[in-house]
């Protein structure tokens, strides 16, 4: 048994989340949490809010409110929608806390002590109309990597390219759109990781779990070379740089956020628990993480970890690509895409929102939610696959059989074999964090339940073997199917009356209680719901 730190990136909090969030680190790092649970692990599934820096401000200005009231409104926002969706989260905090705040300047002088911090002198942006420092997000231009004519001065949205404001061209302030921008000379501190550069590559390509494209990302990273990385910001709203000379000034956000992990075990387990399974080698940790932060924990967090000296450096980061809505790209502004709260609100059963998801997750590529196929995978996979195997052989046990399932007297190998080969697929799948893998393989299972009952016929024949093997699929289904849907297994076990969570087929007699209909159809009229 493993101890594993499971986390998904810290969203910002200056809007409500939409499913394309929910797919990129959510949804599935809380298969991986509840599959691991399900295997004997100690899991602690950390998530939470990414309060800090020039997003929340710069939301909250719009916004004409505090950026304190903004994170406030929208951190209950986003915990009651991730709960609403069955994520686990063992802890979802806040970097707004204090806990947070001391353990960031803890790590900061730590690798300050390390000699991995430098000084220097950077033009920095400034507004001649607002008169005002121009951090980030407060400067809009043209992305020089791909031409998104807008990017913001960290991050261009529509490459993922990590920005300097003063490498975008044509830039104009946010606020007032002026393009009387100039660059002045401010102090700033930087992380240096150019000597680290070989121990981060020898991490990239000594981990066995990076998926390829994961691992192609941060190798071109290191080929373009790594360059010191600037970590404070001219910003009032944040966290305070513990070394003087600094007092108008806050961490940048991608420094602190990532630490957030280790805060929020803090809070939840106490900060010498937390530092004991950090800095134990033994801990493994998993970082579900969307295509834009992939560097930021490939690169600069094994970075900060190795520079720090104690932490253990990440067992995988699962990183996933882009989830587009009918083909475009997921938008607030533009009105793009199925929010969560509009998902909630549209009455369909969370669970099929997480099935379809899991179906589509976006692991080795971007993919598409489509309307049409969502109705399509849930009645004809969900409802026509594995639901009605569920109904009809419990229906026949308890109505024909008064709930008897019999004992199993002929053992039929062959099929045995293949129920047993199936369940290690899904295994490796999930292992693998390759859920759509382990989804698609345990419909495979349902189907060929579907199809020996259907050869076996044991509503003519009286063939009770089979109604028994369809009794240990249902109960095998319904135990791997638990970390994608977890409430209708919970239905299941309740009618197959047992708690048995082994592989093995059980070839005793048992006896069912009432199964009820697990799963309704989708009409074509909840369409115009999610319009
Ligand atoms: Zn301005
Ligand atoms: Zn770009």
């Amino acid at each position: 048994m493993k101890t594993r730190i499971v986390t998904a990136a810290l969203p910002f909090v200056n809007n409500v989340p939409h499913l394309g969030h929910l797919a990129g680190s959510h949804l599935p790092a809380d298969i991986f949490s509840r599959y691991s649970r399900l295997k004997g692990h100690n899991v602690l599934f950390i998530g939470g809010t990414d309060e800090n820096g020039t997003a929340t401000e710069f939301a909250a200005q719009q916004k004409g409110i505090t950026p304190k009231e903004l994170c406030d409104h929208f951190y209950e926002v986003h915990k009651k929608l991730y709960s609403d969706f069955l994520i686990s989260y063992d802890n979802f905090s806040r970097t707004s806390r204090e806990i947070h705040h001391k353990i960031v300047q803890e790590f900061f002088l730590d690798l300050y002590n390390n000699k991995c911090i430098t000084e220097k002198i950077i033009k920095i942006p400034y507004c001649n109309s607002c008169k005002k420092g121009l951090a980030d997000r407060y400067i809009t231009g043209t992305c020089p990597k791909c031409g998104y004519d807008k990017a913001n001065g960290d991050q261009c949205e529509s490459c993922g390219s990590v920005l300097d404001p003063i490498e975008l061209v044509t830039p104009f302030c946010s606020v007032c759109k002026t393009k009387d921008i100039v660059f002045k000379d401010t102090k700033h501190l930087f992380l240096d990781l150019r000597n680290l550069t070989k121990d981060i590559e020898y991490w990239i390509d000594n981990n066995p779990h990076l998926r390829p494209q994961v691992k192609a990302l941060a190798k071109g990273w290191i080929t373009q070379g790594i360059k010191e990385r600037c970590i404070t910001r001219d910003l009032t709203w944040g966290i305070k740089i513990p070394i003087s000379g600094y007092e108008d000034k806050v961490f940048y956000v991608w420094f602190d956020n990532v630490i957030g992990y280790v805060s929020g075990t803090a809070e939840l387990i106490g900060e010498d628990n937390a530092k004991k399974l950090w800095q134990n080698k033994e801990t493994e940790t998993y970082y579900f993480v969307g295509k834009d932060n992939i560097p930021f924990h490939t690169i600069f967090w094994p970075g900060q970890i190795i520079g720090q000296k104690k932490l253990v450096l990440p067992q995988n980061v699962v990183g996933l690509q882009y989830l587009n809505f009918e083909k475009q790209k997921f938008s607030k502004s533009k009105g793009v895409g199925i929010f969560l709260d509009k998902a909630i609100n549209s009455g369909i059963p969370i669970e099929y929102w997480r099935f379809y998801l899991t179906y589509i997750l976006p692991e080795t590529k971007d993919s598409e939610f489509m309307i049409d196929e969502f109705f399509d995978r849930i009645n004809k996979d969900l409802i026509g696959n594995y639901g009605n195997f569920v109904n009809r052989v419990l229906n026949f046990i308890y109505t024909k059989r008064q709930g008897k399932v019999p004992e199993i007297k002929e053992k039929d190998a062959n099929f045995e074999k293949q129920i047993l080969e199936s369940i290690d697929k899904i295994e490796k799948h999930y292992d693998a964090c390759d859920f759509r893998y382990a989804l698609y393989e345990l419909l495979k299972l349902s189907d060929l339940g579907n199809k020996y009952l259907n050869e076996k016929e044991p509503w003519k024949t009286e063939d009770t073997n089979s109604l028994a093997y369809g009794f240990e699929i249902i109960r095998l289904l319904s135990i791997y199917f638990s970390p994608i849907l977890p409430e209708s297994s919970k239905k299941i076990s309740s009618f197959l009356n047992t708690n048995n969570q082994n592989i093995e087929i059980d070839t005793k007699e048992k006896k069912i209680n009432k199964p009820e209909i697990l799963f309704r159809k989708l009409e074509d009229t909840e369409k115009e719901k999610l319009m």
